[in-house]
């Protein structure tokens, strides 16, 4: 008869959303962190170190090691688009004339068309005096997450996008083309290819 030895008991230490791979779509998990125990009778009395930290989907009760959470889910790739389109487009407006019609209007129509149909120029307001107010520290978080999810042709095509608003109202101005190099930095652009993209965008401007 077994009257001591070592138990792993599982505690929830939090909750969320994952990609399972198991079940192949976004599923809520919990997140779970072993204690082994020295126990005499079954009864806990010296708490060892922790083990087995996993995450369990709650569909198929799968586990995953925590770096899962790594993987975007579903969601946040359709969200990823349409907010690194609006960190991208504020921070070009900021760096321009952010009261400039034809500017303005160019970065609603991006973002619109990178899936939010509804945005207009009052919700552009707001994210114009949200963003001013973190003083372009908005930026880098959404870049870097589309970043992750955008082939290096769909970057460049991103960042000509972006660089198309700063032209809407004329010439890029020097501000303008640091806004834009920032963009494409947390793009994952190096400083020649950024400075590759947005000549051409200018010369492609000029020639229209
Ligand atoms: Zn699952």
């Amino acid at each position: 008869m077994l009257i001591f030895g070592l138990r792993v008991c599982f505690r929830t230490v939090g909750h969320g959303m994952f990609h399972c791979q198991r079940c192949g779509g976004d599923r809520g998990y919990r997140h779970r962190v072993g204690r082994r125990w020295f126990h005499i009778f079954y009864i806990p009395v010296i708490r060892l170190g922790r083990t087995g930290e996993h995450l369990q989907c709650l569909d198929c009760r799968g586990r995953f090691r925590t770096g899962v959470l790594a993987i975007p889910t579903a969601a946040q790739m359709e969200e990823a688009l349409p907010a690194g389109t609006l960190a991208a487009a504020t921070c070009m407006l900021l760096a321009g004339n952010p009261g400039s019609r034809p500017a303005r209007r160019r970065a609603v129509d991006a973002i619109r068309s990178a899936g939010r149909p509804a945005y207009d120029e009052t919700a552009l307001d707001e994210d114009l005096v949200r963003s001013a107010v973190s003083g372009g520290d908005d930026v880098a978080a959404p870049l870097n997450t589309l970043a992750a999810q955008l082939a290096v042709p769909a970057r460049e095509w991103f960042l000509a996008n972006v660089v198309r608003i700063g032209l809407a109202d004329g010439q890029l101005s020097d501000e303008q083309r640091l806004a834009a190099r920032h963009v494409a930095a947390n793009l994952g652009l190096t400083a020649a290819h950024a400075y590759g993209v947005i000549t051409r965008t200018e010369e492609g401007a000029t020639a229209e």
